[in-house]
């Protein structure tokens, strides 16, 4: 069954990692999908050759999601593309981390930028749209550490906890208008964020895991497919965790 034939996607960062799996996905389920990256053009075509393998329009802008105007003319630019905006994935993430004694206030903006004020600036390009076509589903990238917090992540677990709360704003002002915002809580999932890690951190990350693995981006895309399907009609302003378990 393709759960998304007819509609199409934005999805910002889907050069590597969650962002690809997540486009990838969407594109095996019939979605016509606009993906952005910031530096990794070659890996963002060709997450756009594989989709297309699956008979779906797939184009990638090159934007930086921290700037607020390149945000309102990307999703100009997808629907020109795609011919409509169903979904919007705010995907688009970086770590930066270290103790908040040794942490810089370029160290705190970067985070912030990226991970929350993106989540603004294409959530803002998208409002008017899907209010006046009363339909849109918004999925954003949260974390265990935005729920949690956690030594060495300060402005990555502001940032995070941030998206949870704009996100249940985002419900309560659009849900009339048939609009769905939800924020998925990953836990330590397989991508280059995490393989930068050290071995002994991986290590101590994976013992707190009831699971005792870490996830695979595939994992995080399957709730990001069901929260954008009208299979998840009824469901907005939540966060659901995907963490092998952990509290
Ligand atoms: P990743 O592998 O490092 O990929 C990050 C993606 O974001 C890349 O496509 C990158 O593009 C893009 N990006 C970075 N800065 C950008 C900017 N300023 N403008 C536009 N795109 C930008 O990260 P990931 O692990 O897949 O993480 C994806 C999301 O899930 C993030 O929001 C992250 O915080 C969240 N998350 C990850 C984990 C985990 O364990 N991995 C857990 C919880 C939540 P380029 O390739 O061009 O650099």
């Amino acid at each position: 069954m393709k759960m998304l034939h007819g509609k199409s996607a934005l999805i910002t960062g889907a050069s590597r990692g969650i962002g690809r799996q997540i486009a990838l996905c969407f594109a095996q389920h019939g979605c016509d999908i606009a993906i952005t990256y910031i530096e990794s053009a070659e890996q963002a075509a060709e997450v756009c050759r594989l989709a297309q393998e699956y008979g779906v329009k797939a184009f990638a802008y090159q934007a930086d999601a921290t700037d607020f105007d390149t945000a309102h003319e990307v999703v100009k630019q997808a629907i020109a593309d795609l011919g409509h905006l169903d979904i919007l994935v705010n995907n688009a993430g970086i770590a930066q981390d270290t103790l908040l004694l040794r942490m810089t206030e370029k160290q705190w903006d970067q985070v912030i930028d990226v991970n929350l004020k993106s989540a603004f600036n294409y959530t803002h390009a998208v409002t008017p749209i899907f209010a006046r076509q009363r339909s849109g589903s918004i999925i954003s990238m949260s974390s265990v550490v935005g729920l949690e917090g956690n030594v060495g992540q300060a402005n990555y677990a502001a940032s995070k906890a941030g998206m949870v709360a704009f996100m249940r704003s985002v419900a309560k002002e659009l849900g009339g208008r048939n609009v769905r915002a939800n924020t998925i809580a990953a836990g330590f999932i397989d991508t280059d964020m995490t393989r930068a890690m050290s071995d002994q951190a991986k290590e101590y990350a994976i013992a707190q895991i009831p699971m005792k693995r870490i996830g695979q981006p595939q994992e995080v895309a399957n709730l990001a497919l069901f929260l954008a399907s009208d299979l998840a009609s009824y469901i907005s302003g939540q966060t659901i965790q995907v963490n092998g378990g952990m509290a």
